[in-house]
């Protein structure tokens, strides 16, 4: 049997690694090739060194709470490598108004604190008593959190959170797939506060960030390295034809045949590849966001706050989403005695972001670093860079139409789609849409045997 996966990034990775295991486990043999466009597998994922800097341009790490990436790393041999956040690295703040306030992460923090007026408060409080939709619609992230609970509380917490997933717009994004769990919530507790009292959690997200000793590029190498045939690098599939029950991939140098098919590319990408997908896809939009890094002499950032990082609120007036403690996070990050700070600007409400000079991103970096953290030296290093399309943005009405086109492709048989463009936008989304994708079509190539 012959497999082929399209695009080596982290999902189109977890996949090709999941066929190779699904076969073994169902004892037949399998040839797998994987084509990557780029002269680097990866995709997103990049860490590297300088000057005594580790750069993470893509993710900084994953959360321990979901188990698919922890049992990937596993399975590759990489858990003594794993590294947490410390607990004092936890702590995360939003700045609005001027001024930077702690997330509160229980709720007799939250009513102290000054994050959110009173009257925002009592809004928030109301919830319990806002009228609950039980139905499975969907609607925005913006008109859930007015609905539920009040404008503040979408300016001041969740559009934060927004910014910092999805670098996204909260009118346009769909809440049933960017937070399917507070629609879901809602729909069986009737109310998030009185879900909170019942599960007993509220405040910042569950588990604790890990990454790898060497940053997340490691996943990528480990990955890399378990693929006995490899990947194929500057090798982009054109087009796809059916050929009798085989699909034909068409090569920059030939054609090549294969039973089973992974997508794990991105929509814009997709689009032409499969035009059956291609409504969907066009309506997939993207997020540019430039990674500004910032290394200081820590004599120079005396009195900026540890912590995870910040998240600005969209009337902060910083032309920046927030920024990352990156040295904070993780031992290694940065030489002794140096702090590096990592700024993301840019999102679907700076369309322009990638193209801006890299001395204009310096600039509003370094202001919104003085605004938000009280830094007012220069940075000794710094580095930009630019992800032109970043983060897939999920529109309203996004999971009925994924279900159809899951069923689209379901008639087409033999073809099988991962990636951020339609199951999550995490590494723990990707690694366990990858793993599934090569399960299905494990189970699809076993059935032809
Ligand atoms: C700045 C930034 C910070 C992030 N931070 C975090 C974080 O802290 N935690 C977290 O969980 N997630 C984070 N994410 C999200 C996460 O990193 C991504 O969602 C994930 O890495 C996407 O992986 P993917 O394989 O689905 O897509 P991609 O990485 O986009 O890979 C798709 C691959 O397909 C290839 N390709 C496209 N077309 C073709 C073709 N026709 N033929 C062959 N190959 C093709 C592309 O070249 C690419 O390599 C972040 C993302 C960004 C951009």
């Amino acid at each position: 049997m012959r497999a082929a996966v399209i695009g080596a990034g982290l999902s189109g990775l977890s996949a090709a690694f999941g066929l190779l295991k699904e076969t073994r486990k169902r004892g037949f043999s399998l040839e797998l090739r994987v084509f990557e466009k780029k002269e680097r597998a990866g995709g997103t994922i990049s860490s590297r060194r300088e000057e005594g800097y580790l750069l993470e341009s893509g993710p900084n790490g994953f959360l321990d709470s979901k188990p698919s990436t922890l049992e990937l790393a596993e399975d590759l041999r990489l858990s003594g490598e794993l590294i947490a956040t410390a607990a004092p690295a936890a702590r995360r703040y939003i700045y609005t108004g001027g001024k930077l306030h702690p997330v509160p992460s229980r709720p007799q923090e939250f009513l102290a604190g000054g994050l959110v007026s009173p009257a925002g408060k009592l809004r928030m409080a109301l919830e319990f008593f806002v009228r609950a939709r039980r139905d499975y619609g969907d609607e925005s992230v913006a008109s859930f959190v007015r609905r539920r609970l009040g404008s503040e509380a979408l300016e001041k917490l969740i559009g934060p959170m927004v910014s910092g997933i999805y670098a996204g717009d909260p009118d346009a994004l769909s809440i049933m797939a960017a937070f399917p769990r507070m629609r879901q919530l809602e729909r069986e507790y009737g109310s998030l506060l009185a879900a909170m009292a019942r599960i007993g959690r509220g405040g910042g997200p569950p588990g604790k960030l890990t990454s790898f000793a060497g940053g997340m590029e490691r996943l990528v190498t480990a990955l890399e390295a378990a693929l006995p045939s490899g990947i194929e690098k500057n090798a982009t599939v054109s087009v796809l034809r059916r050929r009798g029950a085989r699909w034909e991939l068409a090569l920059g140098g030939g054609t090549w045949e294969a039973d089973a098919v992974v997508f794990a590319v991105p929509a814009y990408n997709l689009k032409t590849l499969f035009p059956p997908l291609s409504g969907l896809c066009g309506r997939i939009g993207y997020a540019p966001i430039n990674v500004f890094y910032a290394g200081f002499d820590t004599s120079g950032t005396a009195g900026a706050p540890d912590g995870f990082g910040f998240l600005a609120t969209r009337q902060a007036g910083l032309r920046a989403l927030g920024a990352v403690f990156s040295s904070n996070i993780f031992a290694g990050r940065a030489p002794d005695g140096r702090r590096l700070v990592t700024v993301m600007s840019g999102g679907v409400m700076d369309p322009g972001a990638a193209d801006r000079p890299e001395t204009d991103v310096a600039g509003d970096s370094g202001k919104a670093l003085e605004a938000a953290l009280g830094i007012k030296t220069a940075p000794e290093f710094t580095r930009l860079a630019r992800h032109r399309a970043a983060i897939p943005q999920y529109p309203v009405g996004f999971p009925a139409e994924r279900e159809a086109a899951e069923r689209t492709l379901a008639a087409e048989k033999g073809l099988f789609l991962a990636g951020n463009a339609f199951y999550g936008v995490g590494v723990n989304d990707c690694t366990k849409r990858g793993a599934e994708a090569a399960a299905l079509a494990a189970g699809y190539l076993a059935g032809r045997e």
